[in-house]
């Protein structure tokens, strides 16, 4: 087994601390990866604190994950030593379900292998995530990290793996392109990459916002136009005019102004998870012009190693602020508070072998 160190809870309650553990011997087709960054993501903070009420303690979160090779199993063709690779949501699938082959593991009909928190489907044991030095993950679940990208951005790279994915298989799966007019409502970790991946894919963006502080640094990351949602009258200029919207607010609000804003046949997309529910549907918001209402999750390994080539190619990053790893505690306080732009990411250097 392999000595490693990283960051984990030992209750909903108690704050993460340095935390020993071993991760498993390579199986022939395994990759040990010397982790230099990790993303901090909600969900990390949801799962550390059982708000979802399937947390195992002692738990390490991290599912934005970008680091090294420093060994492979026997059967490794695709990585050598040195490159470097990403992790993201998904460790493990079924492989054989429609999803699995489909390329979309994160739909996978038997429930694909959560990062952490999710159980080895050879052994049972309960994984840990990417808050530590090194991780152990199938080669097939392993992502390259393009050569574009310069050595300084690569801890703006890490939230490319759950924050950018998310974003980025919904605008991909509506077509999102040049003669498209698209709403991202909410500027966070998640719309913050909404509007440069709208915008690199050539898309007239407009977002919507509660705070119009937010106007000068949703204009830099490339919106076209910014809406304040609480102001009816301007929201209903752009009534009948949108070709695809993405909600990624994690809070309930009231879906049907935005449902009124879509065009005919056009999609409303949720990938904000809030904890209750949002309020009641009008349905003739629906009906009358025949608009749908969708969700989407995260994306499957394809079409993240697809975002990665597609970030080093246009240059987008996420916009972060580097900590190191005795500072998480006070990262999650921090978004509880919203107070970050746009999102953390954690420098394993510290908890580097010595
Ligand atoms: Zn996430
Ligand atoms: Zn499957």
């Amino acid at each position: 087994m392999l000595k490693t160190t990283g960051y984990a809870a030992d209750s909903a309650t108690s704050s993460l601390k340095p935390f020993e553990f071993e991760r498993r011997d390579l199986r022939p087709h395994d990759v040990l990866i010397d982790i230099l960054y990790c993303g901090i993501c909600h969900s990390d903070l949801h799962m550390a604190r059982n708000e979802w009420k399937n947390t195992v303690y002692p738990i390490v979160p991290g599912h934005e994950i970008l680091g090294k090779v420093s060994k492979m199993g026997n059967e490794v063709t695709a990585f050598k030593e040195g490159d470097l690779v990403a992790v993201g949501c998904i460790s493990d699938s079924c492989r054989t379900c429609p999803s699995c082959r489909d390329h979309l593991e994160q739909y996978c009909e038997k429930e694909f292998t959560l990062v952490f928190n999710a159980r080895d489907r050879q052994t049972n044991a309960v994984n840990y995530g990417g808050f530590s030095n090194q991780i152990v993950i199938e080669d097939q679940f392993v992502l390259h990290v393009p050569k574009k990208f310069q050595k300084r951005d690569l801890p703006a790279v890490a939230p490319l793996l759950c924050a950018g994915i998310t974003v980025y298989s919904p605008l991909k799966n509506w077509k999102v392109g040049k003669d498209s007019k698209v709403g991202i409502v909410g500027l966070g970790g998640l719309g913050h990459m909404a509007i440069q991946l709208a915008h690199a894919m050539g898309a007239h963006v407009v977002l919507f916002t509660t705070s119009l502080n937010k106007a000068e640094d949703a204009k830099k990351l490339g919106a076209d136009e910014i809406v304040l949602s609480k102001d009816s009258e301007a929201m209903k200029k752009h009534n009948n005019s949108f070709d695809f919207i993405l909600s990624t607010v994690a809070a309930p609000y009231d879906l049907n102004p935005f449902l009124d804003l879509l065009k005919l046949d056009a999609t409303l997309c949720l990938v904000g998870l809030p904890a209750s529910p949002h309020p009641a549907l009008r349905a003739d918001a629906l009906i009358g012009k025949r608009r749908r209402l969708a969700g989407s999750l995260i994306g499957g390994i394809k079409e993240t190693q697809e975002l990665l080539d597609f970030c080093a190619d246009m240059g987008i990053l996420a916009q972060i602020e580097q900590i190191p790893p005795d500072r998480i505690n006070e990262a999650f306080e921090r978004m509880l508070k919203n107070d970050v732009k746009y999102r953390f990411v954690i420098d394993m250097a510290p908890l580097k072998k010595h």
